[in-house]
């Protein structure tokens, strides 16, 4: 673990969750500081991730393309 409460500033434990310093993700478990996160930082690192991988693999589609036909 090593994560460490953001408002009591100690280690994580059940009261951080029973107060509310930190909530459990529903989607992948993980656990976020509300006060500091409107939503899953997790996810959506892992969304933004997925969108980096997507936009590279569009490139190097589109820079494929490009050099198969090349401009006349
Ligand atoms: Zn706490
Ligand atoms: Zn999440």
């Amino acid at each position: 673990m090593g994560h460490h409460c953001t408002v009591c500033r100690k280690a994580l434990s059940r009261t951080c969750l029973r107060n509310g310093h930190y909530r459990q993700c529903g989607t992948c478990e993980e656990y976020y500081p509300p006060s500091l996160e409107r939503d899953c930082p997790h996810c959506r690192n892992k969304d933004s991730q997925a969108e980096k991988r997507m936009e590279k693999e569009v490139k190097e589609t589109l820079d494929l393309l490009m050099k198969l036909t090349p401009d006349l």
